[in-house]
Order: structure tokens, then sequence, then C-alpha cells
């Protein structure tokens, strides 16, 4: 038998005890939030109504390097974590690459993706703080279904507003949700005056983000002890999620390798900046040469196409304004099967780093992601799900770069989730039903223009 290792396993024990704040180490902070009204930038106590405070402390927190993860969430943890990291020793031979490539493997998480390592978090606080009840929205539900389990962790009633297309085409996430106990109602839907106004005036109406966080946001608002949470874009949740590099950096130094490049897919964020900042930290403060890559879906350009501007977070403009890389909030996607890369703009972290040059995005062609994410399905014996099939495909991008090169570089990139809830795309895919859905570059200085006209 051969003497190489093929996943590098950490004890229970050695799941990290802080999380990283990367924000105490960047040159230039992010810029604040600001209330669309006024125009002055928030405070923390500005976002106490809606979030638990913990969490909106965090996410105003710049100064402080290492947050204490609390007991608890460590001993929730323990369902899953530490997550393996895998030399793909498969994927390298497919590709005759010189590369070293590995990859941490959150879709071992009870439900599938590195949603669940904030949705605890987020519930924890909550509870903490004397909250009874949590609302939420999700579209493909990878979110929804974290934070079904998570509130059924620490003894909190959830109620998640799913946009209505995906809850009558994907029932599988929804009946994941449901059994863990939450209640899931289709949006728009008829229990909150955002939801009734939009059916009466459009009585199909499909549902979208947009409309599923006002729903979220409303029964948060109006409801005694109760708060929203998110999954991703915000910095609170980002913090949360750098426990994947952190058991990354002591697992690579298992393998006796240091990462040159690192590869998170990108919808807001979190997954990204969960495995990359704690790297980062060395590049920040020792000056160490790593390149940071975030794939984000060519149908959906923020980083490498959008504009660095405040913004909304959301689709209907209920969320503080941000400084971020934007589509423009009234961004309408292709419906590609990546949902979970479906957003208009990216976190105020990442935006401020991608300005300042410290990280780079690629984007990435929806075939091109399938080809690899069977690729890799094939040679590593991993479903991936349609989201990280994005961070293989640069990934894959890059070792064949090597393989021209003669250069043995080691590339790591995060497995986000496996993609056995997404079989409908895999479908698709394989029966040549799939399409890509480039932009023009009028397509979007249109978008933006509209965005300037709404100031
Ligand atoms: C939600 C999701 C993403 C995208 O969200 P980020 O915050 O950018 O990480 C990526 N992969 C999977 C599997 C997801 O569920």
């Amino acid at each position: 038998m051969s003497t190489k290792t093929k996943r590098f396993i950490l004890p229970e024990s050695e799941i990290p005890t802080r999380w990283y704040n990367v924000m105490a180490d960047m040159p230039n902070k992010p810029m604040p939030p600001l209330n669309p009204a006024t125009k002055q930038p928030l405070k923390a106590s500005d976002l106490y109504p809606i979030f638990a405070e913990a969490l909106a402390d965090q996410e105003m927190n710049q100064t402080d390097p290492w947050i204490d993860i609390p007991d608890e969430v460590r001993e929730q943890y323990k369902n899953y974590r530490c997550t393996p990291l895998v030399r793909a020793y498969g994927l390298e031979k497919a590709l005759g690459t010189p590369a070293h490539i590995y990859f941490k493997n959150e879709s071992v998480s009870p439900v599938g993706s590195h949603k669940l390592n904030s949705a605890l978090a987020q519930a924890y606080y909550c509870k903490r703080q004397g909250v009874t009840n949590i609302t939420t929205e999700t579209g493909a539900g990878q979110w929804g279904a974290a934070l079904s389990y998570a509130a059924k962790a620490f003894g909190l009633e959830l109620a998640v507003y799913m946009v209505k297309i995906s809850y009558e085409q994907k029932p599988y996430r929804r009946s994941i949700m449901q059994t863990f106990g939450a209640q899931v109602t289709a949006s728009p839907s008829m229990s909150t005056k955002a939801g009734r106004k939009i059916l009466t005036e459009h009585p199909n109406h499909q549902g979208s983000l947009g409309t599923a966080i006002s729903e979220a946001i409303e029964l948060a608002m109006s409801t005694p002890n109760c708060k929203y949470t998110l999954g991703s874009v915000l910095s609170h949740v980002t913090l949360h999620q750098t426990i994947i590099g952190l058991e990354a950096e002591k697992q690579m130094e298992m393998a006796g390798e240091y990462p040159d490049l690192i590869i998170g897919c990108f919808g807001g964020g979190s997954n990204f900046g969960g495995i990359s900042f704690p790297f980062m930290r060395h590049t920040l403060r020792e000056g160490r040469k790593t390149r940071y890559i975030a794939a984000e879906p060519d149908s959906c350009p923020k980083l490498t196409r959008g504009v660095f501007r405040y913004d909304f977070g959301d689709e209907a403009g209920y969320t503080p304004l941000l400084p971020m890389f934007t589509l423009g909030h009234n961004f309408a996607p292709a419906n590609i099967h990546a949902g979970g890369l479906r957003y208009h703009g990216a976190g105020v972290i990442v935006s401020q780093l991608l300005k300042d040059k410290l990280m780079e995005a690629v984007d990435i062609p929806q075939l091109e992601s399938f080809d690899a994410g069977c690729l890799f399905a094939q040679t590593e014996g991993i479903i991936p799900a349609p989201e990280s099939c994005h961070a293989i495909a640069a990934a894959v991008r890059e070792a064949r770069k090597c393989t021209e090169s003669g250069e043995p570089k080691v590339i790591l990139f995060n497995l986000s989730g496996h993609g056995l809830i997404d079989m409908a795309a895999y479908d698709k895919y394989l029966a040549g039903d799939l399409v890509n859905y480039s932009l023009s570059d009028e397509q979007i200085k249109r978008n933006i223009g509209e965005l300037d006209a709404i100031g």
C-alpha cells in the first residue's frame, strides 16, 4: 500500500476555539453601512431591532482579530467538525497536472453545506439573548435547511419564507426544513402585509429573494422576541465561516505544504472568506504571497464586471446601504442552477479587499462549471453542489496552467457543499439542456444606469 495520505483528519479536540476577524488586519477598513433615509453611518445598536445584539456587534467589530467561539456552539460543531482536508489525487491524475490540489470538504455537514457553521452561531446568540422565534428567507433552500437544524438544536421556533418557485420545484429542501421542525411558507404569502400587497397586485407572482426578505423582516419586526437572520453577505456570517480556513491551516501543516492559491465559489462571500481569511492574515501581517481567487458565475459577475458603490443588500431596498461591488440591487440574475450564487452584490469586506487588489475574481460559464463538477465526481467520488462546481472549475483552470508551465503549485479550494439534492440540475446537464448566460456590456451598463437613476 502507498504511504500517500488522502485525507487529513483533525480530532474533535482541535475544533478551533476562536473565529478570525480579518477586519482587524485590513489596511483599509470597509466603509460603514448607511441609513438609506438620512445617509448617516449606522452603529451596531441601530441593528439591534432586527439582529441579535452579539451578531450586530460582530458585524461592526473592526478591531478585535479573534472572537471566542462559545462552548455551546463548539459542542454543536462536534456533530460534523473538524471536516476533512482531502488531497485530490484522482483529479490531479485526470488532469495530468504537476499541481498539488487539496479541497476542504464542507459537504460532510448534516445538511450538506458550509452554511451550518454560521446557522449554529446565529441560533445560539439569539437563544442567549432570550429570543424565542427567528425568521429568514431562503431561495434554493440551503440556508433554510441549515437554520432549521440550528433552530432545533437551540430550541427556537423558526419561520422560513421560501421563494415560491423553489418551494414548488425543489420540494426536498422544504422537506428537510420541515423534518427539523421549521414552519416553511411559500413567498409571497398572505401572512404579511408585504406579501398580501404583492399577491393582490400580481396573484400569480412566483416570488423572489427580495419578496421573501421583506416578508421575513416584517414578521421579525412585528413579532415579540423574534429576530431575523441571514446566511451570507454580512460580515458576521463570514466571521463564523473562518472556522473552515482555521482548520485547513492546521491540516495543510499536517500535509507539510502551504497553499499558493486559495479558491472559493462566490455568492455573497461567506465560504470564500471562510477558507481564505485565516490564510490572508499571513499576507496582511507578514507579506506572505498567496493568491486568493473568488469564482463567480459569468451570469452574475459582480466582482469582475460590477461597480464599487453604495447599494442595497436586497432587491426590495429594505436593508442599509452597503459599500459593495454590485450589478445593482435591481439586477435579476438568469435562472442558473447554482441558486446560491444568484446574488447581485458582494459582502463589504470582500469588496474592499478586491478594491485594494488583495484578492482576485474569475467568471465561470455554467457549462464549464458542470464539466468540472462531473470530472470531480468521476475522479473524487463526490457529487458537488452546483455552486461548488464553480470553485472546482477555477481550480481546474489553474491546474491546467501548471501542466503547461510545469510548476507544482499547491492549490486549495473549498468544497462548499454536495449536490445530492440538486440532481435535477445534473439531469438537465446530462441531457444537454443547460446553456450559458453570458451578459453583454450593454446589459450591465443599462442595469447600473438604472441604479444611478434611483440614486
Ligand atoms: C449558499 C451557498 C454558496 C454561496 O454562498 P457564499 O456565502 O458565497 O458562500 C455556495 N455554496 C453552497 C453549497 C451554498 O449553499
